[in-house]
């Protein structure tokens, strides 16, 4: 066992000397931070601020959601950001020294609010035993008037942080401030915020503006110095067809490649499995899930012309991916191929990542020069 543990070992310090993009890992808890960090992540490049409210803290962002008034909405906020902030810490702290690419807050919103027709069925019993609960019946009407009947493309993403007064705020200050606890503990944390769903270059512009006064605002307080990138993911064909007055703002994309074949293909990320998909593969229309394996005529087309396009507006523009092919090995020779600077994935994928990683800059060198950006690397260093 020792020696097939020391041959696993070679092979990945082999990978990892050959390979040219960097592996990060998406977590959204310390304690998977922690675990990413011991994969070999280098980083953390999807930090899902949602999963942070699940569970017992679902009903904190219920009540904002439902505030009625200003005084509500501030009482919502000002509960959320402490705990937000002690999230963030820790995530720091497990991954000082790392990038940490944390997203503001993007669920669906039905994940937050309760089930329509429990509610109804609830206010309606009330009714007829002469029970009526005015809270009941308000939050009824406030369920029944953000009720969406496509929640995957509706309020998500850029658009709560649009709709939503001080909801972003609230999160960038709490990223912000956070860096500047870590800071001023002698740590030394890189984080990153990335602004979800956006398919216009107004919307990150708006959101980008808001984040960079809430980061002014905490500097001054705090002294902290430190660099945020604000970045965006491009997880919508629209996005990565406007790539390039995107990159105007953004210093960062993160392909998000789970919203971007569902938006390419127009297909349920959350229905296909259990519906015709798997008639759709017996029949052949695709090879495997578009959802695994990166679909490279369609969505990987998207990928590249954004990453060109990008990188053309902004020079330095990082390029990542962040959805489950991230870590998928076919996929993850396609991302080396497109020129992306890393890959993000579950942390129990990141060792397959970082051996594709290395294996896809072994293969590309022995096959290069071949395409036209290899030709201008070999113009360079006659
Ligand atoms: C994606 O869409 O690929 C992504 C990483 O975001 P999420 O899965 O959270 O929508
Ligand atoms: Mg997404």
């Amino acid at each position: 066992a020792d020696e097939l543990v020391g041959a696993v070992h070679r092979l990945m310090t082999v990978a990892d000397d050959r390979r040219r993009m960097g592996v990060r890992a998406n977590a959204d808890m310390p304690e998977d931070a922690a675990r990413a960090r011991s994969m070999g992540a280098a980083g953390i490049g999807l930090c899902r601020t949602e999963h942070m409210f699940l569970g017992d803290r679902r009903r904190y962002v219920e009540r904002l959601i439902l505030a009625e008034g200003e005084r509500e909405r501030e009482e919502a906020l000002e509960a959320l950001l402490p705990l937000q902030r002690d999230d963030f810490v820790q995530i720091l702290a497990a991954m000082d020294g790392l990038p940490v690419t944390v997203r503001l807050l993007d669920p669906p919103l039905h994940e937050f609010l309760p089930d329509l027709t429990e509610l109804s069925v609830r206010v309606a019993l009330a009714r007829e035993r002469g029970k009526e609960d005015s809270g009941d019946l308000r939050l009824l009407q406030a369920v029944r008037r953000l009720h969406e009947q496509n929640p995957m493309l509706g309020l998500r993403g850029v658009r709560l942080a649009l709709v939503v007064p001080g909801l972003a705020t609230m999160q960038v200050r709490a990223i912000a401030e956070a860096a500047a606890i870590r800071a001023d503990a002698g740590g030394d944390p890189r984080v990153e915020v990335m602004i979800p769903l956006v398919g216009a270059v107004q919307e990150l512009e708006l959101s980008r503006e808001d984040a960079e006064r809430t980061i002014a605002e905490v500097r001054q307080r705090t002294g902290f110095s430190a660099p945020i990138p604000i970045g965006t993911m491009v997880e919508l064909p629209r996005a990565a067809l406007t790539a390039g007055d995107i990159a105007q703002v953004a210093e960062f994309f993160s392909f998000g490649t789970n919203d971007l074949t569902q938006t390419t293909w127009g297909f349920s990320r959350d229905d296909v499995e259990g519906s015709f998909f798997s008639a759709y593969l017996e029949k052949g229309v695709f090879g495997a899930s578009p959802f695994e394996s990166i679909d490279v005529d369609g969505v990987g087309r998207l990928v590249r012309i954004a990453s060109e396009e990008g990188r053309a507006s902004r020079r330095d523009l990082k390029l990542g991916v962040c959805g489950e092919h991230g870590g998928d090995p076919e996929s993850v020779h396609f991302f080396h191929d497109v020129g992306l600077d890393y890959v993000s994935c579950s942390a129990f994928r990141v060792p397959v990542a970082r051996l594709e990683a290395g294996r896809a800059a072994v293969l590309a060198e022995r096959t290069a020069p071949t395409g036209p950006m290899d030709s201008d690397a070999a113009n360079a260093s006659r």
